[in-house]
C-alpha cells in the first residue's frame, strides 16, 4: 500500500527495496480445452505493493491467481516468485506454495478442527514450528483480526466473516511473501464484509504484498496501488484506482463499471 503516492515517485522510477519485484508473469498462456483462458500476461507486483484485480465473471482472475500459486497448471510463459520460477511438484513446490498466502470466496477451514487448530496445523506440519509456538503465533494472528475469543470453536459456529478472517489468519501463520484473496468477501451477508475489508486494509498498511480479486471499489480505492482490469482472459487496463474509476480506457471497462458503480 502505498500511503504517500501523491509525494512519492512511481515504483518504476525508483529502483529501492521496496520497488523490487516479488511476483512476476511473463506471456502466460493458458487453455481449458478451446477456452483461451489466460491470453498474453505480462503482470509485475512489487514489494508493499497493494495489486486490485477486477473484470467480468469468467475473465480469468479466478484462473490467474491458481496459476500464481499453482493450483492450476499454465501452458507456457514464466511465473516466478522473489525470483524463483514455480517448481512443478514435491517438497520445492510445497515451500514455494508457501510464499503464498490464499483466501478464497469459500472460507475452505478444516470443519472438525477448532479455530485454533485451522491456525496451528500448517506451520507445525509444514513448517515444522513447535506446537507451542504455533499456537502463541496463532493466538497472535487470531488478535489482529480481531477472532481470538474464537480460538476454541469450530468454523460452523462462526458467521460468515469471522470464518473469512480466521483464513485470513491460517494463511498468515504460513509467513507468506504475497497474499492472494480471490474475491474473499462476495459469499458474506452485506453487513459482515467491512470486518472483512477492514482487516485487508489492515494487512495492507502492514506492508504486505496483495493481490486482490473483489469488486469491492471502496477497498480499491482505500488500498489498492493499481488496478488491473481483465476481459476475456486478457489484461485490459492497468491504472492507478483514481485513474481507473474516474477515467477508464476502454469500452470494456467503461461497461462493466456502469454495471458495478
Ligand atoms: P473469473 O474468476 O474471472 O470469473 P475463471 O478464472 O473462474 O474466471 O474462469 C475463466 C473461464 O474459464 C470461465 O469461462 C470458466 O468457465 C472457465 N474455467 C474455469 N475453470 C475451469 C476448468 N477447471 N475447466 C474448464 N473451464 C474452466
Ligand atoms: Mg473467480
Amino acid at each position: 500500500m502505498n500511503l504517500d503516492s501523491a509525494a512519492s515517485a512511481t515504483p518504476q522510477d525508483t529502483p529501492t527495496a521496496d520497488s523490487q519485484v516479488l511476483v512476476e508473469l511473463r506471456d502466460v498462456q493458458k487453455h481449458f480445452g478451446e477456452l483461451h483462458v489466460l491470453r498474453d500476461i505480462d503482470l509485475t507486483v512489487t514489494h508493499g505493493e497493494v495489486l486490485v484485480v477486477i473484470g467480468p465473471s469468467g475473465s480469468g482472475k479466478s484462473t490467474l491467481c491458481r496459476a500464481i500459486n499453482r493450483l492450476e497448471t499454465i501452458d507456457s510463459g514464466t511465473i516466478e516468485i522473489d525470483g524463483k520460477p514455480m517448481p512443478a511438484e514435491g517438497k520445492e513446490l510445497a515451500q514455494l506454495r508457501s510464499d503464498v498466502g490464499m483466501v478464497f470466496q469459500s472460507f475452505n477451514l478444516f470443519a472438525h478442527k477448532t479455530v485454533l487448530e485451522n491456525v496451528t496445523l500448517g506451520p507445525i506440519k509444514v513448517r515444522g514450528t513447535k506446537k507451542s509456538e504455533a499456537k502463541a503465533e496463532a493466538m497472535k494472528l487470531l488478535e489482529r483480526v480481531g477472532v481470538d475469543n474464537q480460538a476454541n470453536k469450530l468454523p460452523a459456529q462462526l458467521s460468515g466473516g469471522q470464518q473469512q478472517r480466521v483464513a485470513i489468519a491460517r494463511a498468515l501463520a504460513m509467513h507468506p511473501k504475497v497474499m492472494l484473496f480471490d474475491e474473499p468477501t462476495s459469499a458474506l451477508d452485506p453487513e459482515m464484509i467491512n470486518e472483512v475489508l477492514d482487516a485487508m486494509v489492515e494487512l495492507a498498511k502492514e506492508g504486505m504484498t496483495m493481490i486482490v480479486v473483489t469488486h469491492e471499489m471502496g477497498f480499491a480505492r482505500k488500498a489498492a496501488d493499481r488496478v488491473v482490469f481483465m476481459a476475456d482472459g486478457q489484461i485490459v487496463e492497468e491504472a492507478t484506482p483514481e485513474e481507473f474509476f474516474t477515467n477508464p480506457q476502454s469500452d470494456r471497462a467503461k461497461d462493466f463499471l456502469s454495471k458495478i458503480l
